[in-house]
């Protein structure tokens, strides 16, 4: 396990609060992208975070604990998949619930399962080692646990949902053989879930990020794409949420909607370093962290009225 600094301290520095005085006179907490690319570091502290690794079983539990602090309820759904050459992975979704009473839902999501391998790697002796998934795995999943220190702040008048997808990355998107497993075992479970809105987070991280409009996304819920792309840009953020169409994406958001789960999807494709061993912190900004979180945040506040 590879360590910048002890992990006690990074988690002790993750679960200090910090309050800053809105316009409003009253103490708000604000999603603070320092805490959550050190949630990326906490991560990548863990290893990969493949399936059957104990990268991932540690990084898992970390998970459940700290989002249990701050969500009203928490689950773990465990199962084990069999995978087209016939490994069995163990795997678990985990869902931090806020207001779980509430009609009016809003679901943000993420995949925190990391690549086995670097298929993309300049490096053909590295293609068969796992990628350390900062951004690709690590930003969603650190966007939303910042996002649970904030909700539990400043209560949402909704219900929030964030979900943490497993095994979205492990398999051949090409064949569709072993991917997009924790959003397809998870709209199986929820197929009557039906959220005002849905958002999934990928490849959020980048310090150059741009995140256009992602195909099926905006072919099928334009309004709400619209909703959160001008809360971005009325937060100051238009740089990395410009008005223009992106390509059609493959990922979690898809076996959703394909269960009438309302889901758009925030990704940022044609990465140099996707699924290469480049996918490291050096990539991320904190900034844009911010700007996504910030962003999510408002999204959330913004939809209960
Ligand atoms: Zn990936």
């Amino acid at each position: 396990m590879k360590s910048m600094l002890p992990l006690t301290v990074v988690l002790l520095a993750l679960a200090g609060c910090g309050g800053t005085l809105s316009d409003a006179g009253s103490t708000e907490v604000q999603f603070d992208g320092e805490r959550a690319l050190r949630a990326v570091q906490a991560q990548l502290d863990f290893g990969p975070r493949v399936p059957g690794s104990r990268g991932h079983a540690d990084c898992a539990r970390w998970m459940i604990d700290y989002l249990g602090q701050y969500a009203d309820s928490v689950a773990a759904d465990r199962w084990t998949h069999i995978t087209a050459s016939g490994d069995s992975l163990p795997l678990v979704n985990i869902t931090a619930s806020f207001n779980p009473g509430q009609r009016r839902r809003v679901l943000l999501c993420a995949h925190w399962d990391t690549r086995p391998r670097a298929e993309h790697d300049p490096d053909s002796s590295r293609r068969a080692s796992p990628i350390p998934g900062a951004n690709d795995g690590g930003s969603g999943v650190a966007v939303l646990l910042e996002l649970a220190r904030v909700l539990a702040a400043n209560r949402p008048q909704v219900g929030v949902d964030l979900v943490l997808f497993d095994g979205e990355d492990y398999g051949d998107f090409t064949a569709s053989t072993d991917v997009l497993l924790g959003s397809t075992r998870f709209a199986r479970q929820n197929s009557r879930y039906r959220p005002r809105l849905g958002i999934l987070l990928d490849m959020v991280g980048d310090s150059t990020a741009r995140f256009p409009y992602e195909g099926h996304s905006y072919s099928r819920f334009r309004a709400d794409v619209e909703l959160v792309w001008n809360t971005a840009h009325e937060l100051g953020y238009g740089r990395h949420f410009p008005r223009q169409s992106g390509g059609y994406v493959i990922d979690d958001h898809i076996p959703l909607i394909q269960a009438g789960i309302r889901c758009m999807d925030i990704i940022q494709m044609g990465l140099p370093y996707w699924h290469t061993h480049g996918d490291d912190i050096d990539k991320l900004s904190a900034a844009t962290l911010e700007a996504v979180g910030r962003t999510m945040a408002a999204v959330v506040r913004n939809i209960a009225e």
